[in-house]
């Protein structure tokens, strides 16, 4: 299948299946095994000697998974991707395999909560330092570089505030001091936004949001542009020098363009063993097979929701880029011209006890520690998803007590309104 002539809704029902030479079946099997048999004895020494390509274990490689790469991949426009457990695993075996002790990232502020602690407190404990910078603050990212600054990583729209980095002024900072830019683009997904047209060298997913689609398995992906060169940087002896657990290969020289990918996978997936299994791997495919009819959708639903709550004397402020009132709607024309996607919040006048009234009243909403499903979902971050930041933290992330995040679903956008109406109605009491 050639990867960039065909378009988007065709990539993802076709890109990197071929129907099963034995069986022929249409649809991707689910490869359910551990292991693979070896031909003979001199077929397992060939592949272990790298002198053959092949399955092993699945730890390494799994052809229900390869699909599922390979049609991110081909759906980012990259070289090559990784299955991984979960979003996190992705995130921080990314950074594990760029950055070790010594070394330091630089991280927007505005993101997932759950990042922050595994950058801020997990990373700082191996050594490995982050620096969190405003994302909107471009003197910021290029004050916070120093000689051991290993990456940039920011989300394209940030959860939960919706706050969209200006990717390509971002990445021009990164490639000016020789680093590559990670973007996390779970809300956005491949449909709403290819991030390396725009400068990003490696993009990272939890499939467990919306690729999946349907709240059902936790999952992650990395795809990797191929565009950064390691060849010769000098912050990157990792990719420079022959590697003692890997037949002495030196990625950077061996590899060419898929040396950060295959690296990852032969090293921190053999090493960190946070494979995907071939069922959810199943799973996630079968949302990627939706993605862009469910993401229009849920973009049309969100906008209408944000245009909604907007004017309700109850609601304080919306903070959605695909309004006309945002301070992002410029960047969502240039990013997003596809949709904003359905991740926002609004924070309501009552502050915290209207908030929680307002949760508690929705009928069709439900109360979950997920975003990216089917079905319409509502949190209040402040005590929850974001519960560990600092209180500096959180009015660094924009998190106000009567802030209330919404994952907006494919369903009917009247009967959304309508909940909202009655339970926004009830948390005025
Ligand atoms: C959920 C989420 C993660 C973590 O992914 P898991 O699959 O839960 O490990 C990372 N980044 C963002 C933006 C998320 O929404």
């Amino acid at each position: 299948m050639e990867k960039h002539t065909l378009g988007f809704d065709t990539l993802q029902v076709h890109a990197g299946q071929h129907p099963d030479s034995e069986t022929r079946s249409r649809c991707v099997p689910i490869y359910q095994t551990a292991a693979y048999s070896f031909r003979d004895a001199a077929d397992a020494s060939a592949l272990f000697a790298l002198e053959k390509t092949g399955n092993i274990y699945s730890r390494l490689t799994n052809p229900t998974n390869d699909v599922l790469e390979q049609r991110m991949a081909a759906l980012d426009g990259g070289v090559g991707a990784l299955a991984m457990a979960s979003g996190h695993a992705a995130i921080f075996n990314t950074i594990l395999n760029l950055a070790g002790a010594g070394d330091e990232i630089v991280s927007s502020i505005c993101i997932y909560g759950g990042a922050v602690n595994l950058l801020g407190v997990t990373l700082g404990r191996l050594g490995i330092r982050t620096q969190f910078v405003d994302p909107d603050d471009l003197q910021a990212w290029e004050d916070a570089v120093t000689e051991k600054t290993r990456a940039f990583f920011v989300e394209v729209v940030g959860n939960p505030n919706a706050n969209l980095a200006d990717l390509a002024k971002i990445a021009e900072i990164a490639h000016r001091h020789g680093v590559p830019l990670i973007v996390d683009s779970t809300v956005t997904t491949p449909y709403l936004i290819r991030p390396f047209a725009h400068g990003a060298d490696i993009a990272v997913y939890s499939a467990t949001k919306f690729l999946g689609g349907h709240g059902t398995s936790v999952g992650g992906i990395v795809v990797d542009s191929g565009n950064f060169s390691f060849l010769d940087n000098p912050r990157f002896p990792l990719y420079n020098q022959p590697d003692p657990s890997y037949h002495g290969a030196v990625f950077a020289r061996d590899f060419g363009n898929a040396a950060f990918i295959l690296r990852l996978r032969t090293c921190l997936l053999r090493d960190g063993g946070a494979c995907l299994s071939p069922f959810n791997a199943f799973l996630i495919l079968q949302g990627v097979e939706t993605l862009s009819l469910r993401m229009r959708q849920h973009s049309a639903n969100a906008l209408a929701v944000a245009a909604f709550l907007e004017k309700q004397p109850e609601v304080k402020a919306v903070h959605y880029p695909g309004l006309a009132s945002s301070p992002y709607y410029a960047l969502a024309q240039k990013y997003l011209p596809k949709g904003a996607g359905a991740v926002f919040t609004c924070e309501l006048a009552g502050g915290r006890e209207a908030a929680v009234r307002f949760i508690d009243a929705l009928r069709l909403f439900s109360i979950v520690a997920n975003v990216g499903d089917v079905r319409s979902l509502v949190i209040h971050p402040g005590t929850t998803t974001h519960g560990q930041l600092s209180d500096t933290q959180l009015a660094q992330s924009g998190i106000a007590p009567g802030t209330v995040r919404f994952s907006i679903g494919i369903e009917d956008p009247e009967d959304l309104l309508d909940d909202l109406k009655q339970a926004l109605a009830k948390s005025a009491l």
